[in-house]
């Protein structure tokens, strides 16, 4: 195993890779480093639940009014969620490539992306399961892939972690998400979501992978299901965030 890792290393160092956004040829995995540079983190100082910025007042124990108010409707149900940066000009252009057009060579410079976020986020916990947002068995006969499940599988696999895409499953078949206002997006997800075995994650940590967080809806409604089924914890990571909330 240790050979393996070693040779893809070296293979990594001599084997050029191309930028998946401009094609440019270079010797590091993943976006070139003229694309990275567009990127951009998401804004501080933030809501120390969900990350939305702050624009005005911080409100007590630095939650957004969101937070708060939905704490008391226990309808958030992630304990933190984080993104790698916000969802505008390149890594727009990545997704909608990566989702949209079938460009599933995205899949490793996007979770790449999101890999040091998830390590930390992890903390070393040997009960920590990754678990991508599953996609209703409709659309992925349609998508052909789900893609938040080859980003969690590729982080599993480097991080070490456990990947576990079948516990979780949407039972309902809903409207994209993003044809929908916020107040439409809550609605369209309720029970969308079922845990197959409880067993499976009962006291687990679980870190669901998605790659936007818009409204929150849906990864708090995965979340919710999650957490009345046993698990410990469940945090959200996402490669980018909007800035509609
Ligand atoms: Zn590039
Ligand atoms: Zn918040």
């Amino acid at each position: 195993m240790r050979t393996l890792k070693l040779l893809s290393a070296i293979a990594d160092i001599i084997v050029p890779h191309t930028c998946p956004l401009c094609a440019v040829v270079g010797y590091s995995v993943g976006f070139c480093s003229a694309c990275s540079v567009e990127f951009t983190p998401p804004a501080s100082p933030h809501c120390d639940r969900c990350q939305t910025p702050f624009t005005g007042t911080i409100h007590s124990k630095n939650l957004c009014s969101l937070c708060i108010k939905e704490a008391k409707k226990i309808s958030r149900s992630f304990s933190t969620a984080r993104s790698a940066c916000v969802y505008d000009g390149n890594i727009r252009k990545a997704i909608t490539r990566f989702k949209y057009h079938n460009q599933t060579e995205f899949s490793l410079p996007l979770a790449l992306l999101t890999q040091s976020l998830v390590s930390s986020l992890a903390n070393a916990s040997a009960d920590v399961i990754i678990m991508p947002v599953p996609l209703h068995k409709r659309r992925l006969k349609k998508r052909g892939f789900n893609q938040s499940l080859m980003l969690a599988r590729r982080l599993s696999k480097s991080l070490s972690l456990s990947l576990d895409y079948k516990t979780l499953m949407r039972v309902r078949d809903t409207t994209p998400q993003v044809e929908l206002t916020p107040k439409e997006r809550v609605e369209n997800v309720k029970n969308a979501f079922g845990v197959t075995n409880a067993a499976a994650i009962k006291d687990k940590k679980i870190i669901i992978i998605d790659d936007v967080y818009t409204t929150g809806a849906t990864l708090s409604e995965s979340a919710k299901e999650l957490m009345s089924a046993g698990a410990s914890d469940v945090i959200a990571v996402t490669v980018a965030r909007t800035a509609l909330v």
